[in-house]
């Protein structure tokens, strides 16, 4: 029988985790082909989260434990339940009942006809603010345009892998995580299930704005390279304003009497520093560039099928 893997992210989740520990072992029970194995990830929890999964483990041989040193965040706490899972698929999904439980079927009936990937698209979200679904909104589309891969828009970490693209996400092992956008560059066969999010269970929010923001960063940062060409761009844009700058100083010094004395050598001097400085910083940026994407050690391709050699197995 397969073996599911599901994934639950917990950081101080006292007042849902019962709830959500009997909705999930509902589910999969009911899916009486498979085999499940149920990971918590407590991501360093202040309050009782830890005693109590340290209790729902010890009642279950099913499900298993791991309980970071402190908080490292939802994205590495995903991480690291896929890097210990041993299911033929993985599904992560939140503590906090906003992804609903019964979906996973789905996903797993997606994964049997044949998808490698298979993420739950939010089609309408309940209970939030309307700061956090505008910017939310807001975010998608723009990272969309940014990236350099193609980022399925209002998609959250609600999916399901199967071994051959969970196995080669767990080859990027960027400090920097935005898992999201990790699995869609990691391609094959990826489907989406549109879904209504349902309101937070219990408990409140476990990212602030503070968290929000260092994820768009991690997302930007991390897949585009367009805040860095933003130097180059700008140094040849005043580049070329500081020479019709120095035009301008050399007419008005040759053909008016305007100018002061010293004036002309000094805006020559000025136009031309500035402008080569950002330039210079352009080109350093490039590099730098090519020094983080080096730094990634992303692998450079992954092979989806191979006719014709013999198997060799991917680095
Ligand atoms: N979470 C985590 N570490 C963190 C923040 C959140 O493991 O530092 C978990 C949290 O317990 C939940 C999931 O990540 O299972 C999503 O968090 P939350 O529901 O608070 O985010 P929202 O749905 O409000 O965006
Ligand atoms: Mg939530």
């Amino acid at each position: 029988m397969k073996l599911i893997s599901v994934i639950v992210p917990c950081y101080n989740e006292e007042e849902v985790l019962h709830a959500t520990h009997e909705r999930l072992s509902q589910v999969l029970n009911a899916l009486r082909d498979y085999r499940y194995e149920l990971i918590y990830v407590n991501d360093g929890s202040r309050d009782r989260t830890l005693p109590m999964l340290r209790q729902i483990a010890s009642a279950d041989s099913r499900v298993k434990l791991l309980s970071f040193s402190r908080n490292f965040g939802h994205q590495i706490a995903i991480t690291a339940g896929l890097d210990y899972c041993s299911g033929d698929a993985a599904v992560v999904i939140d503590a906090d009942l906003q992804d609903p439980p019964h979906l996973i079927a789905d996903m797993v009936s997606a994964w049997e006809q044949g998808s490698d990937v298979v993420y739950g698209k939010r089609r309408d979200r309940e209970g939030e603010t309307f700061f956090k679904l505008f910017t939310a909104r807001l975010f998608y589309r723009f990272i969309n345009r940014l990236a350099d891969v193609d980022i399925p828009l209002d998609t959250g970490d609600f999916r399901l892998m199967n071994r051959k693209a969970l196995d080669a996400f767990l080859k990027l092992r960027e400090r920097h995580r935005f898992v999201r956008g990790m699995v869609a560059w990691v391609g094959f066969k990826q489907t989406a299930l549109e879904y209504d999010r349902e309101a937070r269970f219990a408990g409140t929010t476990k990212y602030p704005f503070r968290k929000m923001m260092r994820l768009a960063f991690d997302a930007i940062m991390g897949f585009s390279n367009v805040p860095l060409r933003l130097a180059s761009i700008l140094g040849f844009i005043t580049s070329f304003l500081a020479f019709a700058g120095i035009l301008y100083a050399l007419y008005a010094k040759l053909f008016t009497n305007e100018t002061v004395a010293g004036w002309t050598l000094l805006m020559i001097a000025i136009l031309f520093i500035g402008g080569i400085t950002l330039v210079v910083l352009g080109i350093i940026g490039e590099y730098i560039g090519r020094i983080y994407s080096e730094i990634k050690q992303r692998p450079l391709y992954l092979i989806q099928e191979q006719i014709g050699f013999t198997q060799k197995e991917q680095e």
